[in-house]
């Protein structure tokens, strides 16, 4: 007998609606929902691993536990969380709260368990030390939002099925669909605003899958994001005079005064891009009726990150398309993240400095790429145990190798993970939750940034088998004997209180309740949101300035005093000559997704995805030919890699494709391992990062490349750096 549940596809931040068919106790088939409110029937081809996670053999269906001789063996979770709770509370108790480090990984943020109660138990653990995806993503952009608009969440999203002009920075939404900006099946969306007479311009080093069907593609010199910005304010600025915005802003003379000192000439020198390009697209874009500028993490990864998130939302505020119908809007979500992050202790930055290299908290986190340091240093408050939960930090985190070298010298390791990975190997114990489809869901974070404002719940489509990860942490938490007072203060501990007894529905439901669509609207609770398995339309972004406003004296600042502080800092130095050098970028595969869908053989059939691509011209004088294999090598490592000679990436950039890696011993992923490739962060740099968030500036690494090999050889082993 065949039945079918609605579901989400919980892969990426586009979460589809799906059927998933059931015979016999055996998945049959996962499709495209047609009457879910947002997908309406698209998925991609990722969708498919939703099944091959539930059904991979090398997923772990029971805790692991390291033995003495060093191997793990199988037990219950009764021992597993037993001795996770031991082992971590001990270290706890001798060293103190800071020596136990967490780190989440990106997985967390399409979790309803883990977004609600496994938060609230990891911010009560009362250790500074805590480390995730964000700053390896997505922090600049919130702590532009917190210094401009008061919470770290008030992120702005394109109102992309309303917009004239697309502007995409740093940001691949075909193959992302949507990241920040939630919106299943984007090609469609993106043709349509060139079909209702928009444009679409994508500016990056690559001419990625999303410039391809763009209006038009421009080349940017990689991390020079910040210099166009302040091109094309200067542009609307300087020479074309635009008029104060509403009363609301404030900082409109110095945010003037700022673009002044970057001439047209400086920014065109900065960027690669002739000085006509820049002033002609500045036009464009404010003559637009409805135009938005958006960027993601090709615009976050780079030395001033955060200057470029603030430079491009003040670009929306400035041509006057900020909080407009069409423009860059903010989402009336119904579980209000932003009080959940006051509530947490999310909201702030600068509060605490990591230990050893004095680098500021955001949001209550610690750069990942510090993690390491922290590790290694000896002192009071070395961390010497780590949580970490659905994350891979040795493939995702800047100068993995040497965090992968770090985390074998930790006193004891627990992962909540189901993989035994190249992070998950140094664990002392594993605690393995069920897969997506095992789960129940409401999507609290990724909501809100959605191009409509949706909510839909959905219970788990397959019977669990197992334990959730939220259950799992808080096992942990009661091992721990939590809750004692954290990060996220005493509401927190309530919190906790309040859902180790509800469970995440019932945290959801008063969240619901609590919510703009609650009681305070339509009366939305999870029963009536239950009553709509397809999700429910709760309409499209309306304008919300200045009521969202958290900003102390509850106005909008359009030049935060850190931000021109740093923007003079910059503006002060040149850029330095690359010499010799190629600069490094990354890329995403749309049949990928980090480094957590590689075993899945569906996904990775095909040619081998990780390739260092090359313009044929830069290959033309290096003497190195398409196919071989050449070594890439930067200040912190090596990697042998095929090389593909394309035009798509522009002279002097070289792009690699992240999430690889996976030949380190004693994994236990055979189809990963069977596909290895390289890792991107074997190369990439733990001393370069954003200055004002420490976001991992994972763009524009500075990399020789050298024939290794002219004939095609076993790959994935990495050669030690230079001396
Ligand atoms: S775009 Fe693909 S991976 Fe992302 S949610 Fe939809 S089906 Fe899943």
């Amino acid at each position: 007998m065949t039945t079918t549940k609605i579901a989400s596809c919980l892969l990426c931040e586009a979460s589809c609606g799906i059927l998933v068919s059931d015979e016999s106790g055996q998945i049959s088939k996962v499709r495209g929902d047609s009457e879910d409110v947002m997908s309406r029937g698209f998925v991609c081809p990722k969708v498919i691993g939703m099944k091959d996670l539930y059904e991979d053999p090398d997923r772990l269906r029971k805790p692991l536990v390291r033995t003495s001789s060093g191997a793990f063996r199988e037990t219950s979770y009764e021992e597993a969380e037993r001795l996770a709770a031991e082992g971590l509370k001990r270290i706890r108790d001798e060293h103190g709260p800071n020596a136990l480090a967490v780190y989440q990984g990106n997985p967390t943020a399409h979790n309803l368990g883990l977004l609600s109660l496994g938060q609230v138990v990891l911010r009560n653990l009362g250790t500074q030390n805590l480390y995730s995806a964000s700053s390896a993503d997505q922090v600049p952009q919130m702590l532009a939002a917190e210094l401009m608009f008061g919470n770290p969440f008030l992120i702005p999203v394109p109102d992309l099925d309303r917009t004239n002009f697309l502007l995409v920075l740093g940001a691949n939404p075909v193959v992302s669909n949507g990241s920040l900006m939630t919106a299943p099946d984007m090609k469609r969306r993106l043709l349509a605003i060139k079909e209702r007479g928009g444009k679409v311009v994508v500016v990056d080093p690559r001419r990625s899958e999303t410039a391809e069907l763009a209006s038009e593609h421009i080349f940017l010199r990689p991390a020079s994001d910040p210099y166009l910005l302040l091109g094309l304010l200067h542009v609307l600025l300087i020479e074309q005079g635009l008029e104060r915005p509403a009363e609301v802003w404030r900082g409109f003379e110095q945010l003037k005064e700022l673009v002044r000192a970057c001439s047209l000439a400086r920014a065109s020198e900065e960027t690669g891009i002739p000085v006509e390009t820049i002033r002609r697209l500045a036009s464009e874009f404010n003559a637009a009726e409805r135009a938005a500028a958006y960027g993601r993490v090709g615009m976050c990864h780079q030395r001033s990150g955060t200057l470029a998130a603030w430079l491009l939302t003040a670009l929306n505020v400035v041509s006057g398309n900020l909080d407009r119908e069409g423009g860059a809007m903010f989402t009336t979500p119904a579980v209000e993240v932003t009080k959940l992050a006051a509530i947490l202790g999310l909201k702030g930055h600068g509060r605490f400095k990591s230990r050893v290299r004095g680098l500021a908290e955001v949001s209550g986190e610690l750069p990942i790429a510090t993690l390491a340091d922290e590790i290694e240093t000896a002192g009071e408050g070395q961390v010497r145990a780590l949580l970490t939960v659905a994350g891979n930090p040795v493939l995702s985190a800047p100068n993995g190798p040497r965090l992968d070298r770090a985390l074998a010298t930790l006193d004891f390791m627990v992962c909540v993970d189901s993989y035994v990975n190249e992070t998950t190997r140094h664990a002392s114990v594993i605690l393995p939750a069920v897969s997506p489809l095992e789960r129940s869901h409401y999507d609290i974070a990724i909501n809100a940034f959605a191009v409509r404002n949706v909510a839909k719940y959905v219970p788990a489509p397959i019977p669990s088998s197992g334990k959730q990860d939220w259950e799992l942490l808080l096992r942990l938490g009661l091992g721990l004997r939590l809750p004692k007072q954290g990060a996220g203060g005493t509401v927190a501990s309530w919190l906790y209180r309040l859902g180790s007894q509800l469970g995440p529905e019932g945290l959801l439901d008063v969240l619901l309740r609590l919510g703009p669509h609650g009681v305070r609207g339509r009366g939305l609770t999870l029963a009536e949101l239950r009553k709509h398995p397809h999700g429910l339309d709760l309409g499209a972004l309306e304008p919300r300035l200045p009521g969202i406003l958290e900003t102390k004296d509850k106005q909008a600042q359009l030049a935060p005093r850190e931000f021109l502080r740093e923007a003079y800092r910059v503006l002060a130095q040149r850029r330095a000559q690359p010499g010799d050098s190629l600069l490094l970028i990354g890329r995403r595969h749309l049949r990928s997704n980090n480094s957590w869908m590689h075993n899945s053989q569906a996904l990775v059939k095909g040619p081998p995805r990780c390739t260092l691509l090359m313009h044929p011209t830069d290959a033309s004088e290096r003497g190195l030919l398409s196919g071989t294999v050449v070594e890439v090598r930067s200040r912190v490592g090596a990697v042998q890699v095929p090389l593909e000679l394309s035009d798509e990436v522009m002279r002097g950039v070289v792009s690699l494709p992240h999430g690889f890696g996976h030949s380190r011993p004693g994994t236990r992923m055979k189809v990963a391992e069977a596909h290895a490739g390289v890792s991107l962060n074997d190369l990439t740099d733990d001393q370069e990062l954003d200055e004002l968030s420490g976001n991992a500036a994972f763009s524009g690494i500075p990399v020789s490349v050298t024939q290794f090999a002219t004939v095609a050889r076993p790959l994935g082993e990495s050669a030690p750096a230079h001396a």
